[in-house]
């Protein structure tokens, strides 16, 4: 009676801790065959477990291309059985847009589907990866448990592919990271942008070069007026059917570096800097401070070298 009893209790547990990590992931279609995975737009904390990242598939003839796999094992596996839930065909491959954690850190659960990405990006991952899931622990705690970083060995390559029976533009830019990944689906006129574009929510300068960074995102604007573009699915924030979420990662970077060079003209130190206050339009998105505050520690020691060099 008491092992049945103990038994019972273990039963229980099992549940409720299966519950408490529950990402509760539910595919969003957003055309035809391309669907999304919308995370939160948050930071990352132990209630979240990470899911802050949009993930996506496209169901291609010759199977389903995974684009992200998000921030854990945990959340790969749950990826996984909601992609089955809308199709039965088998995964064939996994693309990781950018060598961010949240972006990768579940192709563990697509065990035997090749793991594709530009070539600086398997290079970061090999390298950084552990760090990252190191980090991402200690952000995130017990979600992570399990998930151990498998780095992409395919490379891919700028241009139009058929993939899967299925047409894809791949956009190899740069400016988040040393190297952004854009996905334009042909069929539908999708765009995945990545990283390179956030929506209603700051964007996070970690790796950030914010010259370049500009320049790809006039690179995704011009396709998004060629291309018979139908949706943008950004890397973090809701779906959008026009380009707003360009235009507003190009407002906020263009804010972003203008506030930070006119600080160091103005002798500021990186201090008073971090003290200054955001204009209303962007103190009101989602971890606008936070994301200020980290991008003052990424960007402005180069800045005020530059501005002071400058002004010798
Ligand atoms: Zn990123």
């Amino acid at each position: 009676m008491k092992r049945c009893l103990i038994s019972l209790l273990m039963l229980v547990a099992g549940v409720a801790t299966a519950a408490e990590f529950d990402y509760g992931l539910r595919a969003q279609r957003i055309a035809g065959d391309v669907y999304a995975f919308i995370g939160k737009t948050e930071d990352f904390t132990p209630a979240n477990g990470g899911n802050i990242v949009n993930t996506g598939f496209i169901v291609a003839p010759g199977g389903v291309i995974v684009i992200d796999s998000g921030p854990s094992r945990r959340y790969g596996e749950q990826m996984r059985q909601a992609i089955a839930a809308v199709s039965e065909r088998a995964p064939v491959l996994v693309i990781n847009t950018h060598l961010h954690p949240d972006h990768f850190l579940g192709n563990q659960a697509f065990a035997g589907v090749p793991l594709a990405a530009l070539p600086a990006t398997i290079e970061g991952i090999a390298s950084q990866g552990n760090a990252f899931a190191e980090n991402l622990f200690r952000l995130t705690g017990d979600w992570m448990k399990g998930t151990e970083v498998r780095v992409p060995q395919r490379a891919l390559a700028a241009g139009t592919a058929e993939i899967a029976g299925r047409r894809l533009r791949l956009i190899a830019l740069d400016g988040h990271t040393g190297a952004d990944l854009a996905i334009y689906d042909v069929a539908s006129g999708v765009l995945f942008a990545g990283d390179l574009a956030f929506f209603q929510r700051a964007p996070t300068t970690p790796h950030a070069d914010v010259g370049r960074w500009l320049a790809a995102l006039d690179q995704l604007a011009a396709i998004t007026r060629e291309a018979g573009f139908t949706a943008l699915v950004p890397g973090h924030g809701p779906v959008t059917r026009d380009a707003a979420p360009l235009r507003q990662t190009r407002a906020w970077l263009t804010w972003l570096e203008g506030a930070l060079r006119r600080s160091a003209g103005d002798g500021l130190d990186m201090n008073e800097t971090l003290d200054r206050p955001l204009p209303s339009e962007f103190a009101a998105l989602p971890v606008a401070a936070n994301e200020y505050r980290r991008s003052v520690g990424h960007l402005f020691p180069a800045i005020e070298q530059e501005v002071l060099g400058a002004g010798r």
